[in-house]
């Protein structure tokens, strides 16, 4: 029998609008507060942080459609549309009757969907006469995606990247220099915020909250600097929904639709941009889907944080969110999905998993290396430790198919591939990883500090 496996778009067909969820959730997310005023921030209080237009975007709640610029859609379409993939080695190896489709965002040569809000944020700064970007990484995908889409608009980028992710991952900060990106690992002396966290913490390793903070203060003590975020805030999430815009249009090719979406979860965006222009269709009653964001079980804000208003970093320098959070001096597990590392959720994220819209799934780090290694023998791509936290919940998912039966209809989103993070496998195939479970007291600990 001949079966199609690759779904792709014609250039033309590729979505000349971002979708933002913000204008049409049910209950709209509460306001970023000023934490000296506790007044709601308007976007000129953001726009002295991040370039106008994201930040009129970040509390955008009337305009469910954004144009795209012209140059950033004629980059997009140096590698989109992406394909949407039908597993069926993976669902063979199952043996599950569910039918498992993925978004291949892996397939750009920066490996992560990271790439699609790179682009418009340094445009945005770009048009606005910026002439440095300074911001975070983790892993350091998002490092590498704003190195180079800065490079591709004609601006300087430097970025903090976590300290332990520096060294479990070179090859990343050597991607972000090749771009020309000026590189530092976090926690450093080079910031008032980083030499607190030293003087603190001698042997501080890092987190994205650190790394936030001292890009943050480069960018507010450095004129014609705008700070940018590869995740977490809303602006990034309406950036990224171009992945299930298109996937909305792939599914229709197959004749299928989605009963559920699936992606892991670091600070949203990957998860927002396959789910949001799909949970349209349930806010208007149109449709039934399942969305299901895949947490670590080391760092588990959706299951067992709290909503509260916290801080989005280390130091405090970020207007207080409403969102879920495990408190923002939370120290997660050196586990290997670094861009999952993060302690709170995005504040959309956390008002539809309020309302019940969505649930989180806690993944332990060795099922979700043994979920990768499964793909990676099945469909021949290794994927990134943060994106195999979103296989390892399809897996759950398509195996209790397995025992009851149901032909459900599996989306999940493959945020990036792990061909930089073979150490990590390296460390998993010779038994030397392990699980970093959290008790109820660790958990607590924390959220009473703040
Ligand atoms: C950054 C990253 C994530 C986590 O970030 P989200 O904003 O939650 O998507 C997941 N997967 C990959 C490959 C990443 O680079």
């Amino acid at each position: 029998m001949k079966r199609q496996k690759r779904f792709i778009l014609q250039e033309n067909e590729i979505p000349t609008q971002w979708y933002n969820i913000q204008a049409e959730m049910p209950h709209k997310p509460q306001p970023l507060l000023n934490p000296q005023t506790r007044e709601p921030l308007t976007a000129a209080d953001l726009a002295h942080i991040f370039p106008t237009a994201c930040a009129e975007q970040e509390l955008d709640t009337t305009h469910p459609w954004i144009d795209i610029p012209e140059p950033v859609l004629e980059k997009y379409k140096y590698y989109r549309s992406t394909p949407l993939v039908r597993a069926y080695a993976l669902e063979e190896a199952l043996e599950t009757p569910a039918h498992i489709y993925f978004k291949n965002e892996s397939v750009n040569p920066l490996g992560s969907h990271k790439i699609n809000s790179a682009l418009p944020q340094c445009y945005y700064a770009k048009m606005e006469g910026t002439t440095n970007v300074t911001t975070e990484t983790g892993a350091g995908q998002w490092g590498a995606a704003l190195s180079y889409a800065a490079k591709v608009f004609g601006i300087e980028a430097a970025v903090y990247q976590v300290k332990i992710s520096m060294q479990q991952k070179p090859y990343r900060s050597l991607m972000m220099r090749t771009f020309g990106a000026a590189v530092t690992g976090s926690p450093s002396m080079s910031t008032r915020a980083g030499k607190d966290i030293i003087t603190q913490n001698p042997t501080h390793s890092g987190s994205l909250g650190t790394a936030i903070s001292e890009a943050i203060e480069l960018a507010t003590t450095t004129p014609n600097c705008k700070y940018t975020l590869g995740s977490v805030l809303t602006h990034v999430s309406i950036h990224q929904s171009i992945i299930g815009l298109e996937a909305e249009k792939q599914m229709a090719m197959t004749g299928e639709y989605p009963d559920t979406i699936i992606a892991c979860f670091g600070g949203g965006s990957n998860f927002g941009g396959i789910a949001f222009p799909f949970m349209r269709h349930i806010f208007s009653g149109k449709r039934h889907i399942e969305f299901i964001a895949a947490e670590p079980d080391s760092c588990p804000k959706l299951t067992r944080g709290e909503f509260r208003y916290d801080f989005g970093d280390e130091a405090g320098y970020t207007p207080l969110l409403p969102m879920y959070s495990l408190g923002h001096h939370f120290k997660p597990a050196n586990i290997h999905a670094g861009g999952l590392r993060y302690h709170g959720a995005g504040t959309v994220v956390s008002q539809l998993l309020k309302d019940g819209y969505m649930r989180g799934v806690d993944i332990p780090q060795l099922e979700s290396f043994q979920a990768g290694v499964i793909f990676a023998r099945t469909e021949g791509i290794i994927p990134a430790p943060e994106s195999s936290h979103a296989i390892a919940a399809t897996i759950r998912e398509a195996l209790r198919c397995k025992e009851t039966g149901e032909e459900k209809v599996i989306l999940f989103n493959l945020s990036g591939h792990g061909l930089i993070d073979m150490t990590a496998y390296d460390q998993y195939l010779n038994g030397d990883l392990q699980n970093y479970s959290l008790s109820d007291e660790d958990i607590r600990k924390n959220l009473d500090e703040d």
